[in-house]
């Protein structure tokens, strides 16, 4: 079978583990500020805030704006439940904004439909590592004087007009889930040039605990405060290490996932009704996913069959996402009905993700294309 995505592991990785594994510190040790520093020097930003997932960082970033009962975030109607999950955890609603059809990225113009005076912040997804509008998007939330938040867990690496995400918004998300562009199992971070925020975050990952042993320790006391209420939401020290070695091969990653987002365009330019999302020129890309849109009308087969037809020869592909408001949750809590978001409605009928991993051989999308081209 070769799946969808994959995470890889190599020597270097097992014996960075083995290493701490050994050492005094499992867990809050050295590691993870080295991690925590390595990948905000790789991204040019000041702050960086490790945790045990991408949705914990999401929550982080929630809090840290202090979104709460009576709030409204934007987030779009195309992606992971956790962008949406995350302001509901801080008791805040979520707003579905709709995606442009071309690139499923954010609308700013459906971003701007949906300001009201209890908009506190807008949350941007690049969406299978392609970067949002963020100049647009920066513009509108400057004009409403709310923040700016980046869930980058798709887009590790790219960049916007020459300028790295996790510079681009205010806070900005990401994940080292094994599908993502680097690993720590589970994992994630929030980084940030604005240390006030940062310094939030520390608490709300460690039960929102004043100072922490290391401060307490150099102190030489006990006490510490809690004025809020936080959460265990630290990352191990052999997760950090394991991230440390991966984020060694960053550019690598990022370079063979470009190279099979080309072989599979190449393969694929001249099969009808079945189309890559369209790529803008002023982005590198990071293709956490590759997302091919099947048009039910023109194409000779519809997605659902193409999906049912690559999985019987051993093609594991995936949908990503269904619109967030349609499952029952969000429909039952926030009153969300189909026609909301049209586009995201539309394009969620014809996506399908092909395997796409830096690990993957030339070998299995070769025969990923071979696949689709004899269905179709
Ligand atoms: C992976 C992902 C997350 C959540 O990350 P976890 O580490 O799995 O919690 C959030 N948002 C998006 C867009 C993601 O792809």
């Amino acid at each position: 079978m070769i799946p969808y995505g994959r995470h890889s592991i190599d020597q270097e990785d097992i014996d960075a583990v083995v290493q701490v594994l050994k050492s005094d510190w499992l867990t809050t040790g050295p590691m993870v500020e080295k991690f925590e520093l390595e990948v905000s020097r790789y991204l040019g930003v000041e702050n960086a805030v490790a945790v045990n997932s991408g949705t914990a960082a999401l929550h982080a970033a929630m809090n840290a704006l202090n979104v709460g009962p009576g709030d409204e975030v934007i987030v779009p109607a195309i992606t992971f439940a956790a962008t949406a999950n995350a302001v509901v955890y801080q008791g805040g609603t979520p707003i579905f904004a709709d995606v442009d059809a071309k690139t499923l990225l954010i609308d700013p113009e459906s971003v701007q439909e949906r300001i009201s005076p209890r908009t506190k912040a807008i949350v941007a997804v690049d969406y299978a590592g392609q970067p949002c509008d963020y100049d647009e998007l920066r513009t509108i939330a400057d004009q409403n004087k709310i923040s700016l938040v980046a869930d980058a867990c798709h887009s590790l690496g790219a960049t916007y007009k020459g300028r790295r995400v996790g510079t681009l918004a205010d806070l900005s998300v990401f994940s080292f889930h094994p599908v993502k562009h680097i690993t720590t199992g589970e994992g994630g971070m929030v980084v940030t040039n604005d240390g006030g925020l940062a310094k939030k975050m520390r608490r709300f990952r460690n039960h929102g605990i004043s100072v922490d042993h290391h401060a307490r320790a150099a102190k030489g006391s006990w006490e510490y405060d809690i004025d809020e209420v936080g959460y265990n939401y630290r990352i191990t020290d052999f997760q950090c290490a394991l991230g440390l070695c991966q984020l060694g091969r960053i550019e690598q990653n990022l370079e063979r996932r470009n190279d099979v987002a080309r072989m599979y365009d190449d393969g694929l330019s001249d099969v009808n009704g079945a189309e890559p999302l369209v790529r803008i020129g002023n982005k590198v890309h990071a293709y956490h996913l590759y997302v091919l849109s099947v048009d039910n009308q023109i194409c000779s087969v519809k997605r659902n069959q193409i999906y049912r037809e690559l999985r019987a020869r051993g093609i594991g592909t995936n949908v990503h996402y269904k619109p967030v408001y349609l499952h029952s949750f969000f429909k039952e809590r926030y009153d969300t009905c189909s026609g909301l978001c049209p586009v995201a409605e539309k394009a969620y009928n014809s996506i399908i993700s092909l395997p796409m991993y830096h690990g993957i051989r030339n070998e299995d999308v070769d025969d990923v294309i071979k696949a689709l081209r004899g269905i179709i």
